[in-house]
């Protein structure tokens, strides 16, 4: 299965490929600052399933879950 994201305007756009090796559900400050509500849910892919189209630079964010 490909899962795919896309920023509103559609110039960048993030594909997954497969099925996520953990998928989990986050309530910390910084989780509910990013998604707007009490909880953020994420998935985990490995890197190698990763494609990402477009212009974009790179955010990194030390998470301690
Ligand atoms: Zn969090």
């Amino acid at each position: 299965m490909t899962r795919t994201a896309r920023c509103v305007c559609g110039q960048l756009s993030v594909s997954v490929e497969g099925e996520p090796s953990g998928v989990y559900a986050c309530s910390c400050k910084k989780c509910q600052r990013g998604s707007g509500s009490a909880f953020s849910y994420a998935g985990q892919f490995k890197k190698a399933a990763l494609t990402v189209s477009g212009e974009h630079t790179a955010y990194r964010s030390e998470h301690a879950g």
